[in-house]
């Protein structure tokens, strides 16, 4: 007989710390318990004795950690007797409204920057069939647009700026502790509009405030060097960068931010496109773990801030990988343009002589 309870997602699991109550319609997708990876090889390339995990949040039922946040927004949605959510997007937070509005039986508004969305995200969002408008304008001004509609029509938010969308995504930080058994000293991650920094922040202060872990990490925020509004120490106006996900010129979690980076003694930093990218590749190459570019800042940025010793040895560091590289096909491409699959003849003796070519 087993004993082990079918896993229902992050809501089932850490109920008693989320704003549900007996008799509320759990909107799920078994989202969440995603894998802490260590990382093995990396770390011995660059000479430092250091843990490093990176919670692959790719894994999640859309390819990101959004749905994280998304079963809570919609569960709450719902509850509240909403039938139609909307938000702004770079494009996951579109393609988990557009999936937990599918799941949940109700109505689904995006609004994405024109060309500016991975193809991925753009295929998942129309096959969850949820109503996309397309701006040409970036998320920053489509962010304004929705919260401007929503006084107008009868949607809700499903942006970062619904605290239930914060709420949900805590819950990694508490998975972590959870499979450690303490919280890293380290936690890097990128930053875009900022809501999933403030949401680890969260989970790692209610479970340090409940002494379910004696401590609390310093958080580390990486952005892209053409959306970096937290190292420029104002907002920006035309965010440029390949790591759509994070190409954020404005955040709308702003102050929740610096509190963690204050409170957590922590920084900011920012990465070219092409450290981002190398990062990304080398994280598939060396370890077999294939994020998307913006989730890869995180790795690029706790790299960088070990080799120089701002991240000391002996350290323990987690790198949220925030979403899958599939959902990027054409950067992928790209990163791999030199290595052109060969073509032969379909015989026993070229397949051979094509093993051969390359041990
Ligand atoms: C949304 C997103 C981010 C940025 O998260 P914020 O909470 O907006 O800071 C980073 N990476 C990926 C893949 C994302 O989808």
């Amino acid at each position: 007989m087993t004993t082990q309870k079918h896993y229902t997602g992050l809501i089932e699991r850490y109920r008693d710390r989320l704003p549900v109550s007996a008799t509320t319609r759990i909107i799920s997708l078994n989202e969440g318990r995603t894998p802490l990876i260590q990382l093995q090889n990396i770390p011995r390339m660059i000479g430092k004795d250091v843990e490093i995990y990176v919670k692959f949040e790719g894994l999640n039922p859309t390819g990101s950690f959004k749905d994280r946040g998304m079963t809570m927004a919609v569960t709450k949605a719902v509850e509240d007797g909403s039938e139609a959510i909307i938000c702004a997007s770079t494009g996951n937070t579109s393609a988990a409204a557009a999936a937990y509005a599918a799941r949940a039986g109700i109505k689904a508004f995006v609004l994405i920057p024109e060309g500016k969305i991975a193809l991925g995200k753009l295929a998942q969002t129309l096959m969850y069939n949820a109503t996309i408008i397309q701006i040409n304008g970036n998320f920053d001004k489509g962010m304004a647009l929705v919260k401007e509609v929503a006084n107008h029509a009868p949607v809700t938010i499903v942006n970062s700026i619904n605290p239930f969308r914060i709420e949900g995504q805590k819950t990694a930080a508490f998975e972590i502790v959870d499979e450690l058994g303490f919280a890293p000293d380290y936690h890097c991650l990128p930053v875009g509009n900022a809501g999933n920094i403030t949401a680890y922040w969260k989970g790692y202060n209610e479970y340090a405030t409940d002494r379910v872990c004696g401590n609390r990490p310093v958080m580390c925020g990486y952005q892209a060097a053409g959306a970096a509004p937290f190292v420029a120490g104002m907002m920006i106006d035309n965010p440029e960068t390949v790591a759509t996900a994070i190409r954020i010129g404005h955040p709308q979690s702003w102050d929740f931010a610096w509190a963690a980076q204050k409170e957590s003694g922590g920084w900011f930093d920012k990465f070219s496109d092409e450290q981002i990218l190398a990062a990304q590749k080398m994280l598939s190459q060396y370890e077999g773990v294939f994020c998307e570019p913006a989730s890869a800042a995180s790795l690029a940025g706790a790299l960088q801030d070990i080799i120089s010793g701002k991240i000391p040895e002996g350290s323990k560091i987690v790198c949220t990988l925030t979403g899958n590289g599939i959902k990027d096909p054409e950067i992928a491409m790209q990163q791999c343009a030199d290595a052109k699959p060969v073509t032969i003849d379909a015989s026993l003796d070229a397949v051979k002589r094509a093993i051969l070519d390359c041990l």
